[in-house]
């Protein structure tokens, strides 16, 4: 059965088959929903279809890290992954056996999305280890039948790039700014044009791509740039060749978008907090779980061919929005006007309270080739025009001096909360004081 292929009637029949059947395994063996279910007054037979989802409590990230054992149904895990831990506790995720290889042959219909073929020599530099993406990736490159270089996150950028000069390979899978890193290290060790190495594609996922970062990556690697999205509580979704919106697994995950702030159910093209309920899966079980992301649903026909609903690319998480001064930013709207800027390499934004710690602070570090007060000043025009204030500080650094934060290498620090990750950023800025 071709999943890409079925009607929407033959879609809608195979979901509402399998969230009954998942209801009625929560309902009997999770006593995470169980509690809920009962809180609620409903039984498995109030659940058939999509249009019963909103009888359904939420869920969230909290429910699953104060009692992951809770949300499991099925008890006999073959692997545990923890979330990267953003948005602050890992959340622990059981994979049945089945959960395993639903994951993987999803992750292999998103690289069959993103143009991945057997022919391909893929580089995996997605994390080995608690994060789900890099072994499943892995399969899933091995079940194309293409060949697959077991990366990982290697110490050094330099080593990273050596195994591109080694293996030629020709899809590259990481994070956006990790990737974009690479290309800087490759022109350093070696002199040469990124453009020459026989990489054609990259298949980013892990953090939001902002235009100005994908058009970086397509211009200095001379490669297609696809995203995919995904969590670990409930699957994933890529990017075809209209490279709007992700081919979502929704044979195995519905989606709802909502109203953050009232729970009520919106409609395709209304933009919202996209809620998730897993149905195929039988360990951890995700059931109207809220994912903070905001986007909204985009049900048109896509071009190529594929009949699954796509999700739209995500905009913003609403927990990591930051007030300055009052005003609510998204530190992705930062990242899309810095890397606009062609000559910037990398980046810091600081938010803290002045010494009196009444007022707040917007600090910006810049690495750059070279220094232009030029992009100063645009810099604060349109962080002036785009978040309605301006940095405080714009203070240029040498190439290389930002120090990695976090695994996903944070470019957006608030210092007005504590973190473990604080101490790093006021070393660096006494620094270069
Ligand atoms: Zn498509």
């Amino acid at each position: 059965m071709d999943v890409n292929k079925l009607s929407r009637r033959e879609m809608t029949e195979l979901q509402n088959k399998r969230l009954h059947s998942t209801i009625k395994l929560a309902y009997e063996k999770s006593s995470l929903y169980r509690a809920k279910f009962k809180r609620a007054g409903i039984t498995p037979s109030d659940i058939k279809c999509y249009e019963d989802l909103v009888k359904i409590p939420f869920s969230d990230k909290k429910d699953i890290v104060k009692n992951f054992k809770g949300a499991i149904a099925d008890k006999n895990i073959s692997v545990y992954h923890t979330t990267s831990g953003t948005s602050g506790l890992p959340t622990v995720v059981g994979f049945t056996k089945n959960d395993v290889d639903v994951q993987v042959s999803v992750e292999t219909r998103n690289l069959q999305t993103v143009g991945v073929k057997k022919s391909d020599i893929v580089q995996n530099t997605t994390p080995y280890g608690m994060f789900f993406a890099g072994i499943d990736l892995h399969e899933a490159i091995r079940n194309i039948g293409a060949t697959v270089i077991p990366a990982g996150k290697l110490p050094t950028a330099k080593q990273q790039v050596g195994m591109v000069v080694m293996f030629a390979p020709t899809v590259i899978l990481g994070i956006p700014q990790y990737i974009l890193k690479l290309s800087y290290a490759y022109e350093e060790m070696f002199g040469k044009d990124p453009k020459d190495t026989a990489l054609k594609k990259a298949y980013v996922l892990g953090e939001p791509l902002s235009d100005s970062v994908r058009n970086r990556l397509e211009e200095r690697w001379g490669i297609d740039v696809r995203q995919g999205y995904g969590l670990s509580e409930v699957g994933s979704g890529a990017e075809c060749e209209e490279k709007n919106g992700f081919h979502w697994c929704e044979d195995h995950a519905l989606v709802e978008v909502i109203d953050p702030k009232t729970g009520e159910q919106l409609s395709p093209g209304e933009e919202g907090e996209l809620v998730y309920t897993t149905i195929s899966r039988t360990g951890t079980l995700a059931i109207r779980f809220r994912s903070n992301d905001c986007s909204h649903i985009i049900d048109d026909e896509c071009s190529c061919g594929n009949k699954t609903i796509k999700i739209a690319t995500v905009k913003h998480r609403f927990d990591s929005l930051v007030k300055i001064r009052g005003t609510l930013t998204s530190p992705y709207t930062i990242d899309n006007m810095l890397f606009g800027h062609k000559n910037i390499r990398n980046y810091l934004c600081v938010v803290e309270k002045d010494e009196h710690g009444v007022t707040d602070q917007l600090k910006v570090y810049i690495e750059s080739e070279r220094e232009d007060m030029r992009v100063s000043f645009d810099l604060m025009d349109k962080l002036g025009g785009g978040v309605c204030f301006t940095p405080d500080i714009i203070k240029y650094v040498p190439i290389g001096s930002i120090p990695i934060i976090g695994r996903k290498e944070k470019r957006f620090v608030d210092l007005r909360s504590e973190n473990p990750d604080n101490e790093i950023v006021r070393e660096f800025m006494s620094s270069v004081k």
